[in-house]
């Protein structure tokens, strides 16, 4: 997703309440260069970031994901982002994406240049791929070791399992071993067996009316497109619950998908080489009410 459009931001501080945040907005050429050499979000990694979904024009979800900011920058000992002041940074980029189909905001907030001053922010805008094929298709995943147990995010912080943030090779590299495996896609697995999350997605599955997530507290983000789905889900009659899934459950499954903001709902159609039962029209009626505007 090339970004056609970009905003840099001066971070206010939290406190800054104020009705207009516009002259802390610098537009600027998304394919010139605009970060200094020695930024920390390039050198290290060291930022978190947010993906919005844009749907005829409309950000959704923009509270879940400024609040996940929130909790990512605390997280990472980020000084904590004025969330007025992104909300109307992504209000400014959203009116940058098609006003008919569907577009992407970035967020970006990293420690900034090193011994700097501040954080450095900035939003990017861009036209999403499309996504179709993956919707109605599905995905084919494998199971990946992380490498940790599902006790490791609370025994040790410092891994940032549960931020958003901008050290993503890891979860590349995982994409790419997928692929090596004839996969699209991988679901990581805790060392001690548990199903985890997509490397750029939550998981859902659903056994008879019931649907699962996994538990958050084990090291993986809280989904703003599950959380959105599963009070979908609740609002029509449907159980929705976090639990503990076990890596044998996948195999149970009567159906599993990979949700997440721009991709949204992709059933997963075999798991290991396995296949699993896809939902068409379930998984079609989700996806509607995805590209419905969510606030
Ligand atoms: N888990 C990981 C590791 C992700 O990178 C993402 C999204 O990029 C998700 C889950 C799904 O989050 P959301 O639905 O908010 O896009």
């Amino acid at each position: 997703m090339a970004a056609h459009f970009a905003l840099l931001i001066d971070p206010a501080p939290p406190a800054a309440d104020r009705p207009d945040f516009a002259d802390t907005f610098t537009v600027i050429d998304p394919s010139a260069p605009a970060l200094s050499v020695g930024e920390l979000s390039t050198q290290r990694g060291d930022g978190i970031f947010e993906t919005i979904g844009v749907v005829d024009g409309h950000p959704q979800e923009v509270t879940a994901h400024l609040e996940r900011l929130a909790h990512s920058a605390a997280l990472c000992d980020l000084p904590a982002p004025n969330l007025a002041q992104w909300r109307q940074a992504v209000a400014r980029a959203a009116t940058a994406c098609p006003a008919a189909g569907e577009g992407a905001v970035k967020l970006i907030l990293s420690r900034g240049v090193e011994h700097g001053p501040a954080p450095t922010a900035w939003v990017t805008a861009s036209v999403a791929p499309d996504h179709t094929p993956a919707r109605e298709n599905g995905v084919r995943v494998v199971t990946l070791d992380r490498g940790v147990d599902s006790g490791a995010s609370e025994r040790a912080p410092w891994l940032l399992l549960g931020a958003k943030t901008l050290s993503y090779a890891v979860n590349m590299a995982a994409l790419r071993e997928a692929h090596r495996r004839g996969a699209d896609d991988a679901v990581f697995v805790s060392s001690d067996g548990v199903v985890l999350e997509g490397p750029t997605s939550s998981v859902i599955l659903r056994f008879g009316d019931r649907f699962v997530t996994p538990a958050t507290g084990t090291g993986i983000l809280h989904g703003t497109t599950q959380m959105s789905l599963f009070e979908h889900l609740r609002a029509t009659g449907r159980e929705a619950a976090y639990e503990t899934v076990p890596v044998a459950a996948l195999a149970r499954a009567d159906a599993a998908w990979l949700v997440s903001s721009v991709r949204l709902a992709a059933p997963v159609t075999a798991v290991d080489g396995r296949e699993l039962p896809v939902d068409r029209e379930l998984t079609a009626s989700v996806n509607r009410y995805l590209l419905s505007p969510r606030d």
